[in-house]
């Protein structure tokens, strides 16, 4: 299987260039040139195989380039104890007949980034060995909150690489942030950025096209990577749950075989809701993929109208992984939706930075919403939703899931539409303790250790074993700078 970049004008490549590259040279991301089928008896066969099985099989698919038993020796390694809390890895949970949690914040970070950041550490060790490159990579991460953290934990002492994390000082939560500056391990930094994601986003775009850094890390065998969501080594992983969710309705009985069902999925930056349209293209029996956005609605405005515009007040939410206004990935469902054109891809793109919006064609819109359907969610209904599911079901859910939540249910009202459906739920609900508090109606504390033991009463239930040990961590990275200032403190972090 090879890659082409979504701008058109590159040679196709393998799997283990694409990821050891992350971004395409000619500024563009790394899609597949054509998707793996599966069989409705391929997916039978899987139901029946716990979730490393199903990781391993649906990775070889795409990375047909590796070893097969390597591929299931690292799915092995990542989804398992001690990382993984579950024994499912990613379970579904019943809500009703027609409705389904499934959970991804099992892992060692308490967010669904784990799924795919216990891999991808290991995919683009093995893709430099394959591809012969013997310099340092140092993974430059731009994050909302969780990716930083999941990178950390994921690339922590592993031989051969560095990873440094830039987060926006005042757009993550307390829980968020001291797992941060908490974080372990000799090859790591952390700094925050004077500004929102977008500007911390667009200082890390800054720093990969920067070429005078890149000899200077040339000089010092040292080459940049990503491990956001533009990396396919990040998406492939993300592919697997969705097929996984599936088997387990499956397994379960909850649905037949063929029978479609629909995923509702908190979406920021797109890569997430992309996994599973790529699941869809595989094969997978979707009905509709569901875009769920908070107040910064750029998403929901897109699939109803299908211009695209980046022009609004940013607005600091309860879920702060989901505060983007520019969503990387949508570049890499616009290519598959216009017949893999890059020349529109790159005039799209071009739009977006010069004038902050574009507009596609409406043949192109009706396609997109055959698969797709957006919408958005207010901060009070954000809370509404967490305290009816507890209150009504005994079912604690985060701000971010509590979206998408909502959104089900406006999409059901709206459309009639009762196909059994998976709601995504990307993280714990301690990680955001001080709005799930508020949304119970509960007394909320400055202090963020403090308010992981006020959820533990007001729910009762167990603080999620990364989360506690947070108690007896403390800050070992103090660093924040001005979006100019982000070059310097890679070079500082390099040499020091
Ligand atoms: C990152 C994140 C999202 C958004 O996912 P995308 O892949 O960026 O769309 C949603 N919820 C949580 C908790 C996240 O960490």
């Amino acid at each position: 299987m090879l890659y082409q970049s979504t701008r058109g004008s590159m040679e196709r490549q393998t799997a283990a260039q694409v990821i050891a590259q992350g971004l395409a040279g000619d500024g563009g991301l790394f899609v597949p040139e054509s998707f793996p089928m599966m069989s409705e008896d391929d997916i039978i066969a899987l139901s029946g195989v716990p979730y490393m099985g199903r990781a391993a099989y649906v990775m070889g698919l795409y990375l047909d380039d590796f070893n097969a038993k390597e591929l299931g020796r690292f799915a092995g390694e990542a989804y398992s104890e001690p990382g993984f809390s579950h024994k499912d890895i990613a379970p579904l949970h019943r809500l009703d007949g027609k409705t389904h949690f499934l959970e991804l914040w099992h892992g060692p970070t308490s967010a669904f980034k784990d799924m795919a950041l216990q891999m991808l550490p290991r995919l683009l060790a093995a893709s430099m060995r394959m591809t012969g490159e013997t310099r340092e990579v140092c993974v430059i991460v731009a994050t909302s909150g969780d990716t930083g953290k999941a990178a950390l934990e994921g690339f922590r002492d592993v031989p051969g690489t560095k990873v440094l994390v830039f987060y926006p000082r005042d757009g993550v939560s307390d829980v968020q942030k001291l797992q941060m500056v908490s974080q372990e391990g000799g090859n790591v930094g952390v700094v925050a950025v004077e500004g929102n994601f977008d500007d911390t986003q667009t200082g890390v775009k800054a720093i990969f096209s920067d070429e005078r850094l890149r000899s200077e890390l040339s000089a010092r065998s040292c080459f940049l990577s990503s491990a956001n969501s533009i990396n396919w080594g990040r998406l492939v992983p993300q592919i697997v749950y969705y097929i996984s969710a599936y088997c387990d309705l499956l397994a379960g009985g909850a649905i037949k075989p063929g029978e479609k069902v629909n995923f509702c999925v908190p979406t920021g930056n797109f890569g997430n809701i992309l996994a599973g349209y790529y699941a869809e293209r595989m094969g997978l029996p979707i009905n509709k993929l569901i875009c769920a956005s908070n107040r910064n609605d750029s998403l929901a405005s897109f699939f109803e109208t299908g211009v695209y515009d980046k022009n609004r007040p940013f607005y600091t939410t309860s879920s702060p992984s989901m505060d983007i206004l520019i969503s990387s990935n949508l570049e890499r469902l616009l290519f598959e939706m216009s017949g893999k054109d890059g020349k529109a891809v790159s005039g799209y793109m071009d739009a977006l930075s010069s004038k902050g919006r574009y507009e596609i064609p409406a043949a192109m819109s009706r396609e997109i919403s055959r698969v797709f359907a957006g919408g958005r969610c207010s901060e009070d209904e954000t809370m509404e939703a967490i305290a009816d599911l507890h209150r009504g079901h005994d079912y604690l859910i985060d701000t971010h899931t509590a979206v998408a939540y909502k959104v089900l249910l406006d999409y059901r009202a709206g459309t009639g539409d009762e196909t059994t459906s998976v709601v995504v739920s990307t993280a714990s609900p301690f990680k955001f303790c001080g709005s799930v508090l508020e949304a119970l109606g509960r007394q909320v504390s400055d202090d963020g250790v403090v308010m992981l033991d006020l959820l533990s009463e007001a729910s009762g239930q167990p603080i999620p074993a990364p989360l506690a040990a947070l108690k007896d961590k403390s800050p070992r990275f103090f660093e924040s700078v001005a979006q100019e200032g982000m070059t310097d403190a890679l070079s500082c972090f390099l040499r020091g």
